[in-house]
């Protein structure tokens, strides 16, 4: 029998140059010495897709090393970046040239460095996206984050990954252990949802089966927006895992507090994934309700349960092509009843993963909490960068 193939997502690292107003990652950076090592890298299974993140992943030096050895075990790699560290994504690139890139741009020039907080982020990520695509990198694109501030960047960002000729990935605001965060939340869903619904008509309008289906997506963000129930089931930590530069391996990067099915630096993969301690966690997972709606926990999901994008996508392409007929966000129910004043604003906020009073675990290990007592996150972090710039 052929070995099962997972989704995997390796966080190589909690250190973060960037300082995004809707993530605090950046103060709490993991210590460079706990994190993942290849050893334990060695230890995950087979791999359909890998996505590597952190913080920021191209912080850690010895990524090529890293992806070299996923390499052995992955179909297809792709990496998550702010797009800072230009020369080592084009250095990685040049060796591995099947490696996927997704340089993080929070909307057009001023939006994107207030929200990333990066010095010259835009210029930095868009000539790095620019450099790819000259280099024939076939793999490249942007992902953004849309929120009441870059939302009416949207449709523009769209459009210019489609003059790059690269994919566009979206996402929206989430709270969680791994964002360090619970007090993110979408202020004007009309707003935004109505900006979402214009790049839904772009997508659905192309000649890409592929976009079709990110249309889908972005249904779906309308209806997280909005607080409702996921539109398909989640079933992260059944095929999927996400692993933390501790080793410990988790479900998701959604949850409040950081959920652990086992730590890969004590113990082997099958050890770890058939454990007791795993099931109690995919028992949570049956019974989560925090909805979460992004690319790494919804993608999974739009495979396993094909059938539903799909007959979303032929009836979108149907209406479009007999009756003229466009997507329109009232098709959630939960829009119109807002609009109609049948639910108020008060109520949909209940509904959202924001808690403004909560305590947020950041998932530090004690010894780099015990660093962050002399010293912010921002501070290590600096120090950190200056030293591998120096060398
Ligand atoms: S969103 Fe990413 S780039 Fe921004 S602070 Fe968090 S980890 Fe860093
Ligand atoms: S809905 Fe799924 S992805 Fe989100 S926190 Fe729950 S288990 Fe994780």
């Amino acid at each position: 029998m052929s070995e099962k193939k997972l989704n995997g997502t390796v966080i190589v690292t909690y250190r973060c140059n960037a300082r995004c107003t809707m993530c605090n990652r950046y103060k709490c950076p993991s210590k460079p010495e706990e994190e993942l090592t290849l050893e334990t890298i060695k230890k995950l299974p087979k791999m359909y897709f890998t996505n590597i993140t952190g913080g920021e992943p191209f912080i850690r030096e010895d990524l090529p090393d890293i992806v070299r050895e996923l390499y052995k075990k992955s179909d297809r790699i792709v990496i998550s970046t702010n797009g800072y560290f230009q020369d080592r994504i084009i250095k990685l690139c040049e060796e591995f040239p099947k490696v996927g890139i997704r340089i993080s741009i929070e909307g057009l020039e001023e939006t994107n460095n207030k929200i990333r907080g990066l010095d010259d982020g835009f210029n930095k990520g868009y000539s790095t996206l620019k450099k790819l695509v000259e280099m024939k990198h076939p793999d490249v694109g942007f992902g953004m984050t849309v929120q009441d501030t870059n939302a009416k960047d949207l449709v523009a960002l769209y459009k210019l990954s489609e003059e790059l000729n690269m994919e566009f990935a979206t996402a929206s605001l989430h709270n969680s252990f791994y964002f360090v965060e619970a007090k993110n939340i979408i202020h004007d869903r009309m707003m935004v949802g109505k900006e979402f619904e214009k790049l839904i008509n772009e997508l659905l309008n192309s000649n890409s089966p592929k976009k079709w289906f990110r249309a889908y997506f972005n249904h779906g963000l309308i209806n997280y927006i909005f607080g409702q129930k996921r539109l398909l089931p989640c079933d992260m930590a059944f095929d999927t895992f996400f692993i933390d530069p501790y080793g410990d391996v988790m479900p998701c990067n959604g949850t409040k507090e950081k959920e652990v099915m086992g730590n890969l630096n004590e113990q082997s993969w099958d050890e770890l994934w058939n454990s007791e301690q795993a099931d109690k966690v995919r028992q949570k997972v049956r019974h989560c309700t925090r909805n979460c709606w992004m690319i790494g926990s919804a993608s999974p999901a739009m495979h396993k349960y094909i059938w539903t994008p799909t007959l979303w996508v032929l009836k979108h392409k149907f209406l479009r092509f007999f009756k003229k007929q466009k997507y329109s966000m009232f098709e959630n129910q939960i829009v119109k009843d807002f609009k109609e004043g049948k639910v108020s604003k008060e109520e949909l906020d209940k509904c959202s993963t924001c808690d403004m009073n909560c305590k947020i675990n950041d998932g530090l290990s004690e010894k780099s909490k015990e660093a962050l007592k002399n010293k912010t996150g921002e501070e290590i972090v600096d120090e950190d960068i200056r030293n591998q710039m120096e060398k």
